[in-house]
């Protein structure tokens, strides 16, 4: 350690004093000021102690140092990133991104007093749900409709509401976890119900079902295998059989379909993923879905079906605890329309964004490309394959391109670490030994943006 260096680290009194902070600190409060100097100061003599600094900066730039600190601490928290995962719904980077005229309907929703429970034909009270029921049962074909806060609140709502105290039929197949602790026999639980799991991993038929039926049984309950897929030998039942079997037996067929999309996702060569019109159609009681994944809307619990269960469940209690707010409200409402309006594909980014052909993703990287190339970076377009997210249609891989971004100064880890803590942060992934920024995920108007925080990365070294 260097002792005459440790003696040579200003006074924070000093500092204070000082023209230059007086200057730079003018639209902070002193408070703040002084907290971020004596931070620095602090950070300097961890530095002289371990040996990593040789002289003593210039008291201008300590305080302009600090000034950056205070900035960092200023900044908000939650913030926005460039996702360059190729993850359309990345549950960790907030899942779907929200169509511009669902932004719009939130700021106005949120900047005054709004009709969220006022029926003005009548001046008297109005149903909360009733900007988004008479949309959701046009587009499902579905009698009657609500939302609560998230699909885990619906799922929590309809069993403790329809179910509880009784016994709930699901196939051993069927048994998922969900992100962290969603799991289905413990959310059973929790609602006072009782899981009878039938049939064995791969193969379930509906004998399982109907010799599982007691005088306890409520309900046979259909859960969409969002994240995982048992292939090989399997057998599941027909919706319609699983329907027809519940009714016959005076039982209420619930589903939880997970992602919930409106359009047929074959569309974007996407198989196998049910929309909501299916269980509808099949005749499913009670069905409830995410707002904020395939829908591409915000996050809320989606529940549809018929009009004798919905009532029972916006009368439960729990649905006041689950209450979905009036900021998302306005956004799905205004995401619901652009279905409603066959806008769907231009105007929910979501949709968009899976829709981007493997031509165009090619086109998009190579755009990249050349302008990191012209800022001196070394860049090319690569194919890669990108997922949907979300715990939605976990086999299937979508063709897509990233920019393959190389340095000779920095390690792709190093040039990774870089950008994530570049503002806004960058979110790009390591794969064999390079850092990708897939295309599909990042605008057109962000990279600029990326080609200057990557001269800066390379710059700094
Ligand atoms: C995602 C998912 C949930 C949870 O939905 P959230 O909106 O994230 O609460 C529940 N069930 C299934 C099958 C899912 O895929």
């Amino acid at each position: 350690m260097n002792k005459s260096l440790l003696r040579d680290i200003p006074k924070v009194d000093d500092l204070i004093r000082s023209s230059a902070l007086a200057y730079l600190f003018e639209d902070m409060p002193r408070a703040t000021a002084i907290e971020a100097i004596r931070e620095e100061l602090e950070a300097l003599r961890r530095a002289v102690f371990s040996g990593d600094i040789e002289a003593m900066p210039s008291q201008k730039s300590i305080i302009e140092n600090a000034y950056e600190r205070a900035k960092l601490k200023a900044r908000p928290s939650l913030r926005g990133v460039i996702n360059g995962t190729g993850v359309v719904l990345h549950t960790n980077l907030g899942r779907a991104c929200i169509p511009a005229e669902a932004v719009a309907a939130i700021v106005n929703a949120a900047r005054g007093y709004s009709t969220l429970e006022y029926d003005v034909a009548s001046g008297s009270r109005g149903e909360r749900y009733s900007h988004i029921e008479k949309l959701l049962c046009s587009l499902t074909g579905a009698e009657s409709a609500m939302a609560v806060n998230n699909n885990a609140a619906a799922v929590l709502l309809v069993l403790s509401a329809l179910t509880s105290g009784g016994e709930v039929i699901v196939s051993r197949g069927e048994l998922v976890e969900i992100g962290g602790s969603f799991r289905v026999p413990e959310i059973m639980e929790s609602c006072g119900a009782k899981l009878k799991e039938v049939g064995t991993t791969n193969k379930t038929h509906i004998s399982d079902y109907e010799n599982a039926i007691t005088e306890q049984t409520r309900a046979i309950m259909k859960v969409h295998t969002s994240n995982y897929r048992i292939v090989g030998f399997t057998e599941t039942v027909s919706r319609q059989a699983m329907a027809e079997t519940a009714h016959k037996n005076g039982l209420v067929f619930i589903e939880d379909l997970g992602s919930g999309s409106l359009v047929d996702l074959n569309l974007f060569g996407i198989r196998e993923e049910p929309t909501v019109l299916d269980p509808v159609r099949a005749g499913a009681d009670v069905v409830s879905f995410s707002g904020d994944k395939l829908l591409g809307g915000p996050q809320a619990g989606i529940i549809i079906g018929k009009k004798k269960y919905i009532d029972i469940l916006k009368k439960h209690p729990l649905t006041r605890a689950m209450r979905i707010d009036k900021l998302t409200l306005a956004a799905l409402e205004a995401t619901l329309r652009c279905y409603a309006e066959n806008r769907q594909l231009e105007a929910i980014p979501t949709l968009r964004m899976l829709a981007c052909s493997e031509q165009e993703l090619k086109e998009k990287a190579e755009r990249l490309a050349a302008m990191l190339n012209e800022s001196g970076i070394r860049a090319e377009a690569v194919a890669v394959e990108d997922q949907v997210g979300g715990g939605s249609v976990p086999m299937q891989l979508l063709k897509a391109y990233a920019v393959a971004v190389y340095t000779d100064k920095l390690t792709p880890e190093q040039l990774e670490k870089k950008l994530r803590l570049s503002e806004p942060p960058i979110i790009g992934r390591i794969d064999h030994d390079r850092y990708l920024l897939h295309v599909r995920t990042i605008e057109q108007a962000q990279f600029e943006c990326i080609a200057s925080a990557a001269c800066a990365a390379v710059a700094e070294g």
